[in-house]
């Protein structure tokens, strides 16, 4: 079989999509699938779709164009603030963005009138991860000035947190966003349908919360995917964390000694690297590399060890020799899987659904 490769097992991302839908409805609570990670790749949305979402997001226009092309039937949203250069696309395919700029607004509100179309859009707010999002204080006068663009609706409010600074979602922030959601539609007499409260670092608090306010909506990527809660990475009950395995396959395989020789400076990545002496060791390289993957995000079964990369070739220790040709599995973190699905060189390969 092709190495390297990413085997997909659709079936567990559509039972860890199923039970997360389900646990939040509970509270009141619906989901949106983001499929960033995966390249806005058709097969992984539609085993949301099979779960039971009808809400898709995605950070990159081209991934959304892809998930067009393939008629999925969801409602499509741009997680990121559009670029200006790339308005008419927008227009043309989503739904709803996420917006924090007016200039951007007043932009797609052009082109939405021009083509004839209304353009759905999120308020994104700031509460204190320092990403994207407009500072309360400064909503109201926001608020007024979109009303008056003509072919723009607002859907609805949003927050992102933990993303850059690590800011947990908690009663404090999340009770600061329903009460926006209410000051705007008393003060404004528009209605916000949706109120998203943030990513799968929301999840704690999500379904630890009977009474969420006006949060309605969250927007889960990493969670879906790897079965994880994102504050601390620990995996949620019930669901699957082995969705992904990334397969490299052996092409250099000696017992070599583990500390180099000559006069060291830096290396391919401008490292100095500092090498420990532990005598002869059973080295063997990988048909994989950065160009590839998060070296550093891969998880190695049992007996094998990763001690470095370069740029296509993954160094690992083991106590006996691989033997050449062997495929060696990997398990992969969230930057590990989001860049081999983007690696040209890595096969993207659908497991068979026999497994649940
Ligand atoms: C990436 C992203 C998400 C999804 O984050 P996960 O941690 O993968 O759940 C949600 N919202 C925004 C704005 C994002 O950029």
């Amino acid at each position: 079989m092709k190495a390297p490769r990413l085997e997909i097992n659709l079936n567990k991302i559509e039972h860890n999509t199923k039970t997360l839908i389900d646990r939040l409805a509970i509270n009141g609570i619906s989901v949106t699938g983001i499929t960033k990670s995966v390249l806005g790749s058709a097969d992984i949305a539609e085993a949301f779709l099979n779960a039971g979402m009808t809400s898709l997001g995605d950070s990159r226009i081209e991934n959304i164009e892809n998930m067009r092309h393939a008629h999925l039937n969801a409602t499509m949203s741009l997680i990121r603030s559009p670029m200006l250069s790339q308005v008419d696309r927008i227009v043309a395919n989503v739904n709803t963005s996420f917006n924090t700029e007016l200039d951007i607004i007043s932009q797609l509100s052009k082109s939405s009138l021009k083509s004839g179309r209304i353009h759905g859009i999120v308020l994104m707010v700031e509460l204190g991860d320092l990403r994207e999002g407009i500072l309360p204080k400064d909503l109201h006068e926001f608020v007024r000035k979109v009303l008056r663009m003509p072919a723009i609706l607002i859907k609805g409010i949003g927050t992102n947190l933990a993303c850059r600074n690590g800011v947990s979602p908690d009663n404090k922030n999340m009770s600061e966003l329903s009460a926006i959601a209410d000051y705007l539609e008393s003060t404004f007499g528009i209605q916000l349908d949706i109120v998203s409260g943030g990513n799968s670092a929301n999840l704690d608090w999500a379904l630890g919360n009977k009474h969420p306010g006006r949060i309605n909506n969250l927007r889960l990527g990493e969670s879906l995917l790897l079965g994880c809660e994102t504050l601390h990475r620990r995996p949620i009950d019930g669901l699957h964390t082995d969705v992904f395995t990334l397969v490299a396959e052996v092409i250099e395989s000696k017992i070599k000694s583990s500390r180099p020789w000559g006069t060291i400076a830096q290396n391919a990545f401008g490292e100095l690297p500092l090498a420990i002496d532990q005598g002869s060791v059973a080295q063997s390289i990988l048909a994989i590399g950065r160009q590839d993957t998060d070296y550093l995000g891969l998880i190695a079964p049992k007996g094998i060890i990763i001690v470095d990369a370069s740029s296509d070739h993954l160094i690992v220790r083991s106590k006996e020799l691989l033997t050449i040709g062997t495929q060696i599995p990997f398990q992969v973190n969230y930057s590990a899987l989001t860049l081999a699905m983007t690696s040209p060189f890595v096969e993207k390969k659908i497991v068979s659904h026999a497994q649940l």
